[in-house]
């Protein structure tokens, strides 16, 4: 490792890298249990130096991991092999907003939400919202592909990245899309979503779209979750367009309602908070209204519309008092994001409740319902054996009831380690061989973020 340091200190200025046993403790986790100590932890702050990083991790076979903010929940930033973790948090320009163009040239540390508050300044929007946003990082989110709440009408990071540089596994920089439109090999595009196993992301221009200066906020009370289902259909098959729309399911509601301002109607199962935005006021008083008359048909009696900002906040503080309060009444808890077809909701939450009777544990759902991305919470308590091994098969057996349903095992914080014994629940044989050989071609020594989403063998 001497010889490795000494390397380092070659490329890094003084002071911008770390191997003290408290530096490489704090980077041994993201927001998981997985656990791993690098040897060394690099604050970079240009490109130069992540492609000498990588060379330096090349030539000594180490592994290299690329960090935002560590808020992954599949345990992507944890350096399960040790090695050289690459800690985007001070490479955190926004080098320029082209506001004619829009879009958004951006280094991979720049905090999600500091992003959207600079493009709002010049009266444009990022949308992917993941509900880390005030914390993590676009690198990050480009890495697992973040959705968010808004993703429902305007679709995930993807969507948004017009190109990026990087650095390949033998430290070569390399740019793509609008930075090198004539020499693009149609397939970089793979990186996006790939968790930091097949590239290090150096800048990405990330597409910005006008935004919508007009928007509305409903939360609507069901007497029973199918209803609250049946709603979001129906909503969906006509030309309400929410900009959002959400689900909270019984037993996280009345986990998050003490702590906000919201008063829950009696015999309320379920609610959905939807709100619709819109460039032009007709268009937005027409959608309302159908919105409106769609409640009305479905005999949802119950239901507001916010009348000032402090009701709306109250809507949304409800919304982000879930996560929390569900903590608060579980030692533990797996947050498992499976998606499946709208059409299938109602089966898979139904299908929840009896495998948490058959497993005695308690399961709470709520998510992204406009496109079924669904949180399945599993609560267990780690010191207890029986618990942790039932809160695992009740994970793999929600996993595969997803995939049954047309859906998949992980609708937005990836696989990382926490899915990748599940993968093949999704995938076949051949599938997985074929991401391999992506991976391989990409990173022939496996240095990148190694032991995600699979493992490699050698040959
Ligand atoms: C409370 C909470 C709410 C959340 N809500 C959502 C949500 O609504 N939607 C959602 O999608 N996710 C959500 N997440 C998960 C997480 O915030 C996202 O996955 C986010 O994109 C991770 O960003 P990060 O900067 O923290 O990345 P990290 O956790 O640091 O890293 C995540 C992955 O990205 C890779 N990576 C980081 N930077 C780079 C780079 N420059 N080049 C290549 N690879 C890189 C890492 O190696 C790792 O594999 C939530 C997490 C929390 C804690």
């Amino acid at each position: 490792m001497k010889n490795v340091l000494e390397e380092i200190s070659a490329v890094m200025k003084e002071g911008s890298f770390d191997d003290s046993p408290e530096t490489r403790y704090i980077f041994r986790s993201d927001t998981t249990r997985f656990t791993g100590t690098p040897d060394v932890v690099v604050n970079v702050r240009t490109e130069k130096e992540v492609s000498g990083i990588v060379k330096i991790a090349a030539r000594h076979g180490l592994a290299v991991i690329a960090r935002g903010a560590g808020t992954g929940m599949s345990g992507g930033a944890v350096p399960i092999k040790g090695g050289i973790v690459i800690n985007f948090e001070e490479m955190n320009r926004i080098i320029r907003i082209d506001r004619r163009k829009k879009i958004a040239f951006v280094e991979p540390g720049v905090v999600t939400d500091k992003l959207r508050a600079e493009a709002e300044k010049l009266g444009l929007y990022y949308p992917p919202d993941p509900s880390s946003s005030a914390v993590s990082t676009i690198g990050g989110n480009f890495a697992e592909n973040a959705g968010g709440l808004h993703c429902v009408k305007y679709g995930v990071t993807a969507r948004y990245v017009k190109g990026f540089k990087f650095v390949d596994a033998s430290g070569t920089i390399h740019e793509c899309g609008i930075y090198d439109e004539e020499n693009t090999f149609p397939g970089a595009f793979v990186m996006i979503g790939s968790e930091g196993t097949l590239g290090i992301v150096t800048e990405i221009a990330i597409e910005l779209i006008d935004k919508p200066p007009l928007h509305e906020t409903f939360i609507t009370y069901h007497t029973t979750l199918l209803n609250a289902i049946n709603t979001v259909a129906k909503i969906k098959t006509t030309g309400v367009d929410p900009a959002v729309m959400e689900l909270i399911d019984k037993d996280a509601l009345y986990a998050a309602v003490q702590y906000s301002k919201v008063d829950l109607p009696e015999n309320t199962e379920a609610v959905l908070i939807i709100m619709l935005d819109s460039y032009l006021l007709p268009d937005l008083l027409e959608r309302s209204i159908l919105l409106e008359n769609i409640l009305s048909l479905m005999k949802v009696k119950q239901y507001r519309k916010a009348e000032s900002e402090d009701e709306e906040k109250a809507f949304w503080d409800l919304r982000k008092a879930v996560s929390s309060a569900i903590k608060r009444i579980s030692n533990d808890k797996l947050n498992e994001d499976i998606t499946v077809p709208v059409s299938g909701m109602y089966t898979l939450i139904e299908f929840t409740r009896s495998v948490a009777e058959k497993y005695a544990l308690r399961i709470v759902v709520y998510g992204h319902a406009g496109d079924g991305n669904l949180h399945v919470n599993i609560l267990f308590d780690r010191n207890n054996a029986t618990e942790l091994n039932n809160a695992r098969l009740a994970s793999e057996e929600v996993f595969k009831k997803a995939v049954e349903l047309g859906g998949n095992i992980s609708g937005e914080h990836g696989i990382g380690l926490a899915k990748k014994n599940f993968l093949s629940i999704q995938y076949s044989k051949n599938e997985i061989a074929f991401m391999k050989k992506i991976k391989k071609a990409f990173d022939p020594d496996n240095i990148l973020n190694p032991d995600k989403i699979f493992n490699i063998t050698k040959g």
